[in-house]
């Protein structure tokens, strides 16, 4: 790391998928990056070994977004090893594809919880903890304006999602601190293929005219977009990024 003191970003959900290659990205920036997961404690491991090899600074911190006592915790360890923080991306997130009449109580306390509530976790925390100056990016998903059919609680819990960074930059006035929120269309991860055929994966990558899914880096290069100078008049936003699907 070239900088003595780098801005520090920390990503929730930066063991696998869109989250890792954010944590690529900003740590390619300059900033020295938290890698939060929840399970994957061997892929946040070799990212933060990865990043480290590459000269960057890199720390990953296991703690589930769902929990208030982990987020406070996640929180004071980034402080303890690396500084306050300057950057948050609230990307930790789940997808259960399903009608909303076959959900069981507990499919919709763990969406909530997750998407929901973690990011009111970070936020809450984010208020009094995050410098002056700093950036919030959120994560809605494209599927808010499609409203598919198996997609009610999830697009709820991101709606909602979108309602949390609408409020909250305004509830940050004069902290010089920006939220904005991405609403990614669907994008070429796990959690986008999981229970998917080929030929349903076929018929969503031709949906956007430009006819392809999008890939993790389409989404980093939004959230980089997002969190440098050249985005500090962008406040309460939400930006989808679906090559025009929606
Ligand atoms: P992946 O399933 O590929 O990765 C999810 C990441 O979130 C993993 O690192 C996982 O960590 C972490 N995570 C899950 N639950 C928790 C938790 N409770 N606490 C902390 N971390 C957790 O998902 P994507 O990369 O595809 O999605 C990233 C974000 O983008 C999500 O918010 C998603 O809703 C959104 N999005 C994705 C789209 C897509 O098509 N892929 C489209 C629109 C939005 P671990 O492995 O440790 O469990």
């Amino acid at each position: 790391m070239s900088t003595a003191n780098p801005k520090v970003a920390l990503i929730t959900g930066a063991s696998r998928g869109i989250g890792a290659v954010i944590a690529q990205q900003l740590a390619k920036e300059g900033f020295a990056v938290v890698i939060n997961y929840a399970n994957s404690a061997s892929e946040a491991t070799a990212l933060v070994t990865e990043l480290r090899e590459a000269g960057h600074q890199a720390i990953a911190v296991q703690a589930n977004v769902a929990n208030a006592n982990d987020v406070a915790r996640l929180f004071d360890e980034t402080e303890q090893q690396l500084g306050k923080v300057d950057v948050l991306i609230n990307n930790a997130g789940v997808l259960k594809v399903l009608p909303l009449a076959q959900h069981s109580d507990e499919d919709f306390e763990q969406t909530f919880n997750i998407n929901t509530r973690g990011t009111f976790n970070t936020l809450r925390e984010a208020a009094t903890r995050l410098n002056s100056g700093g950036r919030i990016v959120n994560f809605s998903s494209s599927t808010v304006g499609m409203n598919l059919p198996g997609y009610a609680v999830y697009i709820a819990s991101k709606a909602a999602v979108e309602s949390l960074t609408h409020v909250f930059a305004k509830e940050l006035r004069g902290r010089q601190i920006t939220v904005n929120a991405v609403a990614p269309g669907p994008v070429a991860t796990e959690l986008f293929m999981h229970g998917k055929t080929e030929e349903q994966i076929e018929a969503f990558s031709k949906m956007p005219p430009l006819e392809r899914l999008g890939q993790p880096q389409d989404i980093a290069n939004i959230v980089s977009f997002l969190v440098s100078p050249a985005a500090a008049w962008v406040n309460g936003q939400v930006l989808r990024g679906n090559g025009g699907l929606v």
